[in-house]
């Protein structure tokens, strides 16, 4: 591994903003490559796109930094396809970041301050407000923390987004996670070492929408939390407890009403609401319980998270090599 900072970027559909990133991200890395002597490459790993950002992303210039291209053979998400990057990263340090803009690429600079001067090994950013997202989202988002979060040894800070830069040591034990089922913020906390928040003001997509609308993102949520913590499952027993609890109650006043003055209990209605809340309850924990089963089964056929399609290297141009023998 050698030394240096890998940038890996997931891209689905971001033809587009591609080229700008892209030199963007020259920049920044020739203001590493003179203020630090930090040589950087860029990952760059296509996820199925369906216009042409595969195209654009092989012609883009290794000037300044090293480039690789990984096609995926379809679209696997953004998760599979940064363990992609993650394995192809060939630099010691590992930064993520997203492909349509939102991360602006000024903060790398930020990042990697507080890894290098800052001992810092996991530097993830947050946003730094919500104000412009509904009062719904954010409830959701409080709750799928709080939940995600419950009864947690390491907590999975909230807010926090996939733009994250990982110390070398971090990376590498990122590196030791074979699980199918990822999810990756969870993953780049729990490991622990030095972590440190970095709040920031997301741009505007460069253009587009997002791909992840309410159902994906419910559905992300429920990934995340059944592969990384029980607390659906431990809902499922306070529930049972609750409910015993009440029906222990439920049959006592019955029969205090029954003993003591004698009212004949209606029993129909009762028996009936009864019923439906445990059918209703049992239900539910079935299906609680049926995305772990799934989650065991998955993890049990250890197909590999993703598959390369096409794979490209191009090492940087002089560029860098010339500054760098000047400067020695
Ligand atoms: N992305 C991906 N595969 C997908 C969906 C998204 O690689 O199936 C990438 C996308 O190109 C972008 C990043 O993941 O670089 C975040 O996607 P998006 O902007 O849609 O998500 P949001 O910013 O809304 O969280
Ligand atoms: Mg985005």
């Amino acid at each position: 591994m050698k030394a240096g900072l890998s940038i890996v970027v997931p891209l689905y559909n971001e033809a587009n903003g591609l080229a700008r990133l892209h030199a963007q991200l020259a920049d920044v890395a020739r203001k590493l490559a003179a203020a630090r002597d930090l040589s950087v490459e860029v990952v760059y790993v296509d996820d199925g796109s369906r216009d042409g950002t595969l195209q654009i992303a092989r012609a883009l210039p290794a000037a300044a930094l090293d480039v690789q291209v990984l096609a995926l053979s379809r679209n696997f998400g953004k998760e599979a396809a940064l363990a992609a990057g993650l394995d192809h990263a060939a630099r010691a340090a590992v930064l993520f970041m997203d492909g349509d803009g939102q991360h602006p690429p000024a903060l790398i600079e930020t990042l990697v301050a507080h890894w290098l001067d800052g001992g810092y090994d996991v530097v993830y950013t947050a946003k730094a407000h919500r104000e412009n997202e509904s009062a719904l989202r954010r409830l959701g988002s409080k709750t799928f923390y709080a939940l995600l979060n419950w009864g947690a040894r390491q907590r999975i800070p909230e807010d926090a987004g996939d733009f994250r830069l990982l110390s070398p040591r971090a990376a590498l034990a990122l590196r030791q996670m074979p699980e199918r089922n990822r999810f990756f913020k969870g993953l780049a906390s729990w490991i622990g070492f030095r972590q440190i928040r970095v709040d920031y003001e997301p741009a505007e997509r460069l253009h587009g929408a997002t791909a992840f609308g309410w159902a994906s993102l419910l559905g992300l949520s429920i990934e995340g939390l059944t592969s990384f913590s029980v607390a659906p499952l431990r809902l499922a027993s306070l529930l049972g407890v609750l409910l015993a609890f009440s029906a222990l109650l439920f049959g006592v006043s019955m029969l205090f009403e029954v003993v003591v003055y004698g009212v004949a209990v209606p029993g129909y209605p009762s028996v009936v609401v009864g019923l439906m809340v445990l059918g209703g309850v049992q239900l539910i924990m079935i299906g609680v319980l049926g995305e772990y089963v799934g989650k065991i089964l998955s993890e049990q056929k250890a197909r590999p998270i993703y598959f390369i399609a096409e794979h490209s290297v191009k090492a940087a141009e002089d560029e860098t090599g010339a500054t760098r023998t000047a400067a020695e």
